[in-house]
């Protein structure tokens, strides 16, 4: 395995809890391109979404409502889906704009930081670890 594939299958283990309780939103995401410190922001917008969908969109059209792209960009969670509709954007950018407050890496209250041109969220400990191994 290249470094690559080792980083890829890591990040595909990682998602796999998620990938499996909200099968339908994650059908065609194959990682997710941020740390763990949010994955419990993603899953609880996973379980808006999904919710929604039940509720709202018709049966045969269910599937065709998934993500296109969760990353990490300027120190925020960004998050695409494929398909545009007001209710889950609005879940969206609720999502997002509390990514700021929370640190990427463990879930913990959280400043964004310029670390030389990378913007970064993080909680005091892991600024200070991400500003050592940089260094
Ligand atoms: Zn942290």
């Amino acid at each position: 395995m290249t470094e690559l594939e080792k980083m890829l299958e890591e990040a595909r283990l990682k998602m796999a809890p998620l990938k499996s309780k909200y099968p339908r939103v994650f059908s065609k995401l194959a990682y997710i391109e941020c740390e763990e410190g949010w994955f419990p922001l993603i899953e609880d917008l996973s379980a808006n979404i999904e919710l929604y969908i039940s509720q709202h969109i018709p049966l045969e059209l269910q599937d065709q409502i998934h993500y296109e792209q969760i990353k990490q960009k300027f120190g925020g969670l960004r998050v695409h889906m494929n398909n545009f509709i007001d209710r889950i954007q609005g879940s969206i950018m609720m999502a997002e704009s509390i990514s700021f407050r929370m640190c990427e890496k463990c879930g913990e209250k959280a400043t964004r930081y310029n670390i030389r041109n990378w913007i970064t969220t993080l909680c005091p400990l892991h600024y200070q670890q991400a500003l050592e191994k940089k260094s």
